[in-house]
């Protein structure tokens, strides 16, 4: 049965009120666009528009949002959080959302392959061979990293190991092929 315009409002909204312990300030947002204003992304790429991507949460296009590439350019900066003249919380509602798309399987490569890095180093951005040596000729001290096995159980706890290697065909299969909804 199709779904009524003002329901499908209310239930993304309400999951997002129940996810984040403000989520309901988004039904404070009058559209005024100043997060794009001050958005150092929106700048660049027109793409990435922080107002869009609220006014998608307030109409209910959470399908269309948790496959939208562009929702991974954030900075998470807190710009737009810190200008909204109605107290939205921008910037958590749009991690909240990432939240989302990750748990769909919706991550893009780049990140999983950091993740990956992550997971098996303790680091984002593990040094090169060439890093270490090139320090090491400079005299530079070790580079010392926190224990990858702490990081890894931290991980693990988080449940952040099992979503990087989830991907949206596991996703599917999980739930019987069904649209997530
Ligand atoms: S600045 Fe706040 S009120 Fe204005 S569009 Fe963005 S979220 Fe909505
Ligand atoms: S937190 Fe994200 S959406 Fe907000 S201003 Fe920074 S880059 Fe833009």
């Amino acid at each position: 049965m199709t779904e009524a315009y003002h329901e499908i409002n209310s239930k993304f909204r309400k999951e997002l009120a129940e996810l984040h312990e403000e989520g309901e300030s988004l039904n404070h947002c009058y559209q005024c666009a100043t997060c794009s204003g001050i958005c150092p992304v929106f700048r660049y790429n027109s793409k990435y528009n922080p107002r869009r991507l609220i006014e998608g949460m307030l109409t209910g296009k959470r399908d269309e949002l948790i496959h939208d590439p562009n929702i991974w350019l954030c900075t998470v900066c807190h710009n737009c959080t810190e200008v909204c003249p109605q107290g939205v919380r921008v910037s958590e509602l749009l991690a909240t959302l990432r939240n989302l798309a990750a748990r769909a399987g919706n991550i893009p490569e780049h990140l999983r392959a950091e993740a990956k890095v992550l997971i098996e180093t303790g680091l984002v951005n593990a040094p090169s061979k060439a890093t270490i040596s090139r320090r090491a000729k400079m005299g530079l001290p070790e580079l010392k990293t926190a224990d990858p096995a702490e990081i890894r159980a931290l991980l693990e706890h988080l449940d952040f190991i099992k979503l990087a290697a989830k991907e949206e065909k596991a996703v599917k299969e999980e739930s019987g092929g069904g649209k997530q909804q």
